[in-house]
């Protein structure tokens, strides 16, 4: 090949950088003639090939009048482009080769990425040492743009930021997806109280903006002034996209020169307009307006936090020192001396964080954040007291080299033993990187380091932690009681006010104390002994890393699962324990008491444990159904220190009156948070419960919680540890020796009686006979959430019944890009819009979720037109396109491990399993590359298809919103707005279901069309009539179609409007008469679960696991490492 003749005009920036010990990828800084600059990746191993690009223009730079703008853009973006038309072009392909895409919109960037399998063929090396896939798998020649998935990838990519076409008639629907992702986040804390802090910020400053953005700021506001949307978001782009403001990062198998002519060949024609870089440098976000005022704000959550913000110098150029480190590292310190042990012990928080953040350029803040408990609420001030006092000692000394050292040092061990992240989030993450204009190239990697000791710069940035600088928010359900304010996009209520005088005058004293004015308790922490001091991995070349723990004891007390480390070769160790015993969970109170325990343990250890924490080191105790975990993780040379101490605190505990309080009103909060979180979240455990045997809901749970007092817990985990079995993995740089000693550790100190295994707990799944249909209710407790979720559960058999875990795994493949582009992109139902297989207790199954202002019943017909739309699209699939789906599944099972946790957490899922599956992958791997398409056009019929109500097994579960935007908008909106909101939903179903069958909507002839329909008055026939012409004289479709589509679309309406209080049942449409639908309706109504025990009694179980092959066969037969 001849290099083509502008190649002199790529520059080359930087080759050499600095990067961890392990890493092999090589690394090119290239400049392109447009001043696009691009990281080009080669990494001979890695299995995805991904690339992502950074705009450095966000919401900061949003019009005043329409925010979200940015946002948009980033939605509307991804809507065809010149060279490929077709709206998902991007995202088929992608599917197609077991990728994916995101993109997210930050302040001042926008970050597009995506990922791809690596090459055409499965893989170049099995990483299960498994038999190889095809025949051709180990070809390396992967020059050729045609072999790569990335080439192509990259060719679509490249086009949204060279000719997007922001198709006029997506536009619609990707600014409801911005509204439904707005909707989502309006009952959440984080958005609320990151937005109240934003709107009341200096308005010269772009922080203060609304930055996600929803259909009124961006539709209904802009066309009311005139404004033709569309037209302001190709501007927009237009203003803002400039390849000298581009980002680049591509990462894949091709050695450099490759991939360096390919993103010369497709990113040079993005245009440059050598834009300057957006800044604010004269504005600050605060200003003396902003400075010693108090917010208190009441959350949705029951939450107490006492926020303060500081207005902090940019130290986005200190990269070599990150002074805030040093304060960071102080402030937020938990160990002896630090601010929280003080505080803590006067029992007034739970937790503190600290630490500078980065607003955009010239401005940050630092923030000091503090979750206090009931008597922190009322001693604020105190607390506030506290911090500043702590402030006042710092400043009396000079910043001490001792404490930079251990930062600096910790800095360099973790990132010298640094393990891969996956493709796109090392593409994506450096992408962002890459916008730090001081930022020395070959630093790209390794920003993280501490490398110089800059006094003065720590003690710049401590001289802006002043009494007289900074802002403080009060976050309480019931403090004051009364707030007079509203935020403008959240509705968050709140008060503002200027801090008072006395107040003022204390913190001021504590700023500005004396060592002997404060308080003892406070000083600066001792040396840390946790630091790794012994970092040495033995490397061995091995052929073919072991996919499986041996077992090297196994006995009635304990067994051990062991490995040694072959493949990622750091200076760490995972231990999972598990003590099992069926008390755990016998009943809620148990259940409950247990939780208790092991939350006063980490209380109890949270000044010890921090310094092994920073250390990368960290210990967690959780419990669930059958017994209790402990699991450490991290460098492994003093991982034997800090388990001796967890298991010696379990043994020891004294249960304090004091911290049981508090650790139980905690507890009290979070089970009470419980039912406000998002409904997505929640539907999971509904649908867990409702088909495993046993299992405790949330409300059991907090029916118990009243009633126990420490006195019950100090009664009770005696008896907890009195009798269990152990099962232990380790799995790391660790001799077998030392693993061994780790389990007589547990025994030596707990000294439990032995737990006989025919007293082991079994997990057993409901069994759903063929032809349920069964459908569970639940309203949603939080009264403003305007969003319902149904989780649509087939359930198909035996997770270990490898034939149809295939078929099962085929599917999701399958119907993963088509159900989100269906049920999300055309229909937009909602923002959060998944399909998938699922697991629980060993019984698998498929399943849509599906979270929406939607009724449930709605959503239920939606999924099951899905459903049936899909099994034509089955039929009428050409081998080409099925093999590749083949393809991709078999992929993503084959998808690299890319660190220790993860061949970890492979290992425990096997063994909680309970079957010992380790080689599970290669099953799968062999039952895929043997289906065929009439495998699956049988497995479909019989499990999944509407059309087969009498051999599917279907639960549903609907959560149910108690508001709704309209509801909403109704109590704030005066009584005429009513008739307006039933006309926009109207228009909004009717937009919604013609996109889901491919009609275009012209909004103003559809709005002439129902203009003398009584909608209020639920005129079904007139309604009918106004969508038939629109379809046959607007649209031209053809009679006959029309006429299905009108039935279809009636039915529709039927459930939806009587939402807004429109009636449109008593129509002419019955159920069934539209033909191909009939099946949701037709057979069989489902059967409402009422009495959950009753329900549970009367199905039948399933077996427990079985082991896979009889555990004898992991034991260890001779020495191997
Ligand atoms: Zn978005």
């Amino acid at each position: 090949m001849s290099e083509p003749l502008n190649n002199r005009h790529v520059e080359r920036l930087a080759e050499q950088l600095e990067r961890p010990e392990l890493d092999n990828r090589q690394y090119r800084v290239i400049r392109l003639p447009n001043k696009l600059e691009a990281l080009l990746i080669h990494d001979p191993d890695t299995d995805k090939a991904s690339g992502a690009l950074d705009v450095n223009v966000g919401s900061f730079s949003d019009e005043e009048d329409m925010p979200g703008m940015a946002h948009a853009v980033e939605h509307l973006l991804f809507m065809g482009t010149k060279k490929y038309p077709k709206e998902n072009a991007y995202n088929q392909y992608l599917n197609a080769h077991s990728g994916y895409s995101n993109a997210y919109t930050g302040s001042t960037s926008t970050n597009y990425y995506f990922e791809i399998a690596a090459s055409l063929t499965s893989q170049t090396s099995t990483p299960n040492g498994s038999a190889a896939t095809s025949a051709s798998s180990t070809r390396e020649d992967l020059t050729a743009k045609t072999e790569s998935p990335l080439y192509g990838a990259l060719d679509r990519f490249a086009q949204f930021f060279i000719e997007p076409l922001f198709l006029a008639d997506t536009l619609d629907r990707e600014l409801k997806a911005v509204d439904s992702e707005n909707k989502k986040n309006l009952q959440s804390d984080n958005w609320r109280l990151h937005q109240l802090n934003k709107s009341l910020s200096n308005p010269r400053h772009p922080f203060c903006h609304f930055s996600t953005g929803s259909y009124k700021t961006l539709h209904d506001d802009p066309l009311k002034r005139g404004v033709r949307i569309r037209d302001e978001f190709i501007r927009f782009h237009e203003a803002h996209y400039s390849a000298n403001l581009m980002k680049l990062v591509v990462l894949g198998r091709e050695n450099l020169d490759e991939l360096e002519r390919w993103v010369q060949e497709l990113f040079s024609p993005v245009p440059n307009k050598d834009l300057p870089q957006n800044r604010w440098d004269d504005e600050p976000p605060f200003t003396e307006n902003e400075l010693g005022m108090q917010i208190f704000a009441k959350p949705v959550f029951d939450q107490r936090v006492l926020d303060l913000y500081f207005p902090y110098p940019d130290e986005e150029a200190l990269v070599a020192s990150h002074p805030g480190r040093y304060l960071s590292h102080l402030i937020g310190h938990e160990g002896p001396g630090s601010i929280l042990a003080y505080i803590k012990a006067k029992g007034w928080a739970n937790g503190l964080g600290a630490g500078p953040l980065h607003i955009g350029p010239g401005a940050a803040f630092f923030s000091i954040s503090i979750r206090l408990t009931e008597d922190g609420l009322k001693e604020y001030k105190e607390v506030t007291k506290a911090v500043f006092y702590y402030i006042a000692m710092l400043n009396d000394q000079e910043p001490q080299k001792w404490i930079f050292d251990e930062t600096s040092e910790m800095s360099e061990v973790d990132f010298r033993f640094k393990q891969k992240s996956p493709a796109s989030r090392t593409t994506s993450a450096l992408s962002s990187v890459m916008q730090q204009r001081d930022l020395p190239r070959e630093w790209l990697l390794s920003t993280s380091l501490i490398k110089e000791f800059n006094k003065d710069a720590i003690k710049k940035g401590l001289a802006h932690l002043r009494h007289d600088n900074f802002r403080l928010t009060v976050v309480s359900q019931n403090y004051p009681g009364e707030w007079d304010k509203r935020e403008k996009w959240y509705g968050t209520e709140y008060k503002y006010e200027p801090i008072p005088g006395a107040f003022r005058e204390e913190i001021r004293k504590a700023a500005q104390s004396a060592p002997g004015e404060r308080p003892p308790e406070l000083h600066l922490p001792h040396k840390n002994e946790f630091i790794p001091t012994r970092l040495e991995v033995e490397k061995k070349e091995v052929e073919t890393p072991m996919t499986s723990p041996r077992l090297i004891r196994h006995d009635e007390n304990v067994r051990t699962w062991y490995k040694k480390d072959d493949r990622f070769w750091v200076p760490k160790a995972n231990l999972h324990i598990t003590l099992r015993t069926p008390i755990v969970s016998v009943t809620p109170r148990v259940h409950v008491m247990t939780t208790l325990y092991r939350e006063l343990v980490q209380d109890a250890l949270v000044e010890y444990s921090y310094d092994a924490e920073i250390s990368g080191l960290a210990y967690s105790i959780t419990n669930h159904g059958v017994g209790i975990d402990i699991l450490v993780n991290g460098y492994n040379c003093k991982m034997a220190v800090l388990l001796e101490k967890v298991l010696v605190s379990m043994r020891d505990l004294e249960v304090r009156d004091d911290r049981f309080r508090i650790v139980k009103e905690r507890l009290a909060r979070s089970m009470r948070n419980w039912d406000y979180g998002q409904p997505y979240h929640q539907v999971g455990v509904y649908t867990r419960w409702l088909q495993g045997e046993r299992g405790w809901i949330n409300e059991q749970n907090m029916d118990e919680l009243a009633g126990i007092s420490a006195a019950d817990v100090r009664a009770f985990f005696p008896l907890l540890l009195a009798q269990f079995h152990v099962e232990v993995l380790v799995h790391g740089n660790v001799y077998k020796e030392d693993a061994l000693a780790l389990g007589r550790e547990i025994e030596a100190i707990l000294r439990p009686r032995t737990l006989p295994a025919s007293q082991w707990p079994t997990r057993r799944a409901l069994l759903y006979p063929e032809g349920s249909n069964f459908v569970y209710k639940r309203s949603l407790k939080d009264p403003a959430n305007v969003n319902n979720c149904i989780e649509y559960c087939l359930l198909v058999g035996s997770n270990q019944d490898r034939p149809l875990r295939a078929k099962i795994m085929l599917l999701a493949q399958m119907t993963e890009e088509p159900a989100f582009d269906q049920l999300r992109t055309k229909e937009q139902l909602g923002y959060v819009v998944f399909s998938g297989t699922s697991v629980h207790n060993q019984y698998a199954g498929y399943r849509v979720l599906v979270q929406s202002e939607s009724s449930c019943d709605y959503l239920e017909q939606r999924i099951d037109a899905f459903l049936l739309d899909f099994e034509k699209s089955l039929a009428e699939m050409s081998e080409k396109e099925f093999e590749g789906h083949k393809r991709a599944m078999i992929n993503k099972r084959l998808e690299k491990l890319k660190n220790l946790s993860q061949e970890t957490n492979r290992f425990w899922g096997h063994i909680m399993s309970e079957a010992f599956d380790f080689e599970a992958v290669d099953h799968d791997v062999a039952a895929l590359s043997t289906l065929t398409k009439p495998d699956m056009q049988a497995f479909f019929s019989h499990y999944i298809s509407p059309s087969s109500p009498s051999t599917r097994a279907k639960l549903s579960v609907h959560l149910v919103a108690q508001s709704s935007s309209s509801a909403i908008a109704a109590t704030n909106a005066p009584a005429h707005d009513t008739a307006a909101l039933q006309e926009s939903r109207l228009a909004s179903l009717l937009t919604k279901f013609l996109n889901g069958l491919g009609v275009a909507v012209d909004a103003d002839a559809l709005a002439r069309r129902f203009e003398d329909v009584d909608v209020a008055g639920g005129d079904a026939e007139a309604m009918k009539e106004a969508l038939r012409l629109y379809l046959t004289l607007d649209q031209d479709v053809e009679a006959q179609r029309a006429h299905d589509m009108v039935a279809q679309g009636m039915g529709l309406l039927g459930v939806a409007m009587p939402s807004v209080g429109v009636d449109v049942s008593g129509g002419p449409v019955a159920a069934g008469q539209n033909g191909e639908g009939a099946g949701a309706n037709g057979v069989g109504e489902p059967v409402l679960i009422e009495d959950v025990a009753k329900f549970k009694a009367s199905m039948c179980v399933s077996s427990g696991a079985r082991p896979v092959k009889d555990l004898t066969e992991f034991e260890e037969s001779g020495p191997k490492l």
